[in-house]
């Protein structure tokens, strides 16, 4: 085992905060400079940056994209920097009819929609482990959905006018996660049929919900709708990433953090 990275923080253990990509944390780690002061320290090629956001002591990172880069950057999140619990933001596709473009999703449980060692195990089911679906934690998940609700019912009409999408909603339950993007009518109408309880699919939340089952640490998940799986999901990927997903992630993670800073 390599030697422990000095990732001292003076009392409580810090959340944990990590996105797939740049634009998905939009401007936390600015926050985090303004308000305490930011350490960066590089580790398994990503960069880990420790400080205090509205008023909680996080650790923030990039995973990068896919089931792999997750597991392995909340590994290094619970091991090197001793998080006590991990949010993820980013973005995702909506699955379920109702899930449409600019809606906030909130996982209550995360599976690997991909997974599939049958006939030697059911489909979907982690061999060995027993187990298809993960939960996240129920308090996290509650107190980030409540920051999600407060940021529609204070911006929501504002945001929408602003993008062009409708007024956003949000939504709890199942988020499926596999290493494909999912662009088009028949992969997303596959996985509605498969998982009929789906709202929607992205690259890493059910790798995190797994590590973090494995380790016993609280994890919650949300997800942004870029786009709907389908055919047009490629450019309504990258225009909802360049130009809204940072907003969100700053409005949520704002109220989120927060609050959390006021609880604890
Ligand atoms: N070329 C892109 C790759 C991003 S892949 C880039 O690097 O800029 C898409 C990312 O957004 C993943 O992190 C995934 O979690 C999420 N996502 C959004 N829509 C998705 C969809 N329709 N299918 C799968 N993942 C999606």
């Amino acid at each position: 085992m390599s030697a422990p990275l000095n990732t001292s923080h003076a009392g409580a253990r810090p959340l944990g905060i990590l996105a797939a990509l740049p634009q998905e944390l939009g401007d936390l780690i600015e926050a985090m400079r303004a308000e305490s002061g930011v350490r960066t320290l590089t580790h398994g090629r990503r960069d880990y940056h420790l400080g205090t956001v509205h008023g909680t002591p996080c650790v923030v990172t990039l995973a990068r994209v896919g089931k792999v880069a997750a597991a392995t950057t909340v590994s290094a999140l619970i091991h090197a920097f001793d998080v006590e619990a991990v949010v993820f933001t980013g973005v995702a596709g909506g699955v379920r009819g109702d899930v449409q473009v600019g809606d906030i999703v909130v996982a209550s449980t995360l599976m690997q929609h991909d997974i599939d060692a049958s006939p030697l195990f059911p489909r979907f089911e982690v061999p060995l482990l027993g187990m298809s679906r993960f939960a996240a934690d129920a308090a996290l998940a509650e107190r980030l959905a409540a920051a999600c609700e407060q940021f529609v019912a204070e911006e929501g009409a504002a945001c929408a006018a602003r993008f062009g999408t409708r007024e956003p909603r949000v939504h709890r339950g199942l988020i499926v996660s596999g290493d494909q993007f999912v662009a088009s009518a028949a992969a997303v109408a596959a996985l509605r049929d498969a998982l009929p309880d789906a709202l929607a699919v992205e690259m890493e939340g059910a790798a995190i919900a797994q590590v973090c089952y494995e380790y016993g640490v609280p994890c919650a998940v949300v997800r942004t709708i870029s786009d709907t799986a389908d055919d047009h999901a490629p450019g309504s990927f990258v225009s909802f990433l360049t130009g809204i997903a940072g907003t969100y992630s700053n409005a949520i993670l704002a109220r989120f953090l927060g609050a959390q800073h006021t609880a604890g």
